[in-house]
């Protein structure tokens, strides 16, 4: 857990004693754990960065380094989805996000994305790659037909034609 507390951070009564202890323990927020809809099996890691004055400035490769180690072990991608907002409105929408595939290793990066081309990247982790393999698929096909939510999913019947197969 870092030292430094950023204004922007909620503080939990645990990271706040956490913050008084000596330099033998640490612990680190894992940030964002993409699941399945259908099974909960995690299917990536993130790390969500704003985008403070353009500068695509992730973590150190030390403090990397948890999140490649779990990674490796649940032999899932881990990313840092950088998101980048317009200040100008009351809760910052979020008008651009650009992906670094940080684990497995490679220079894989997705650019100034929309953010329906973000949502595509999401679908095609959960509905597209795992969908077909998952355990619960017919759990799955049912949730993304009901869509309780009743948030807009404009490409729904594609993937409910796609996993009914
Ligand atoms: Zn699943």
């Amino acid at each position: 857990m870092p030292r430094k507390q950023y204004f922007d951070q909620l503080v939990s009564p645990f990271s706040h004693w956490h913050r008084e202890q000596h330099d033998g323990i640490n612990y680190f927020d894992l940030d964002c754990v993409g699941t399945c809809p259908g099974c909960a099996k995690p299917l990536f890691l993130a790390d969500t960065i704003y985008n403070k004055d353009f500068r695509f400035q992730g973590k150190s490769h030390w403090q990397q380094r948890p999140y490649v180690f779990l990674a490796q072990a649940a032999e899932i991608p881990f990313y840092e989805f950088f998101y980048t907002v317009d200040e100008s409105t009351p809760f910052r929408n979020i008008i651009r996000f650009d992906i670094h595939r940080i684990y497995p290793h490679s220079n894989k990066r997705w650019h100034d994305l929309t953010p329906d081309q973000m949502l595509q990247f999401l679908e095609h982790m959960s509905l597209k790659s795992h969908g077909p393999n998952c355990e619960n698929r017919e759990y799955l096909i049912r949730k993304i037909k009901a869509n309780k939510c009743g948030n807009q999913f404009i490409r729904q019947q594609n993937y409910v034609e796609f996993l009914s197969i």
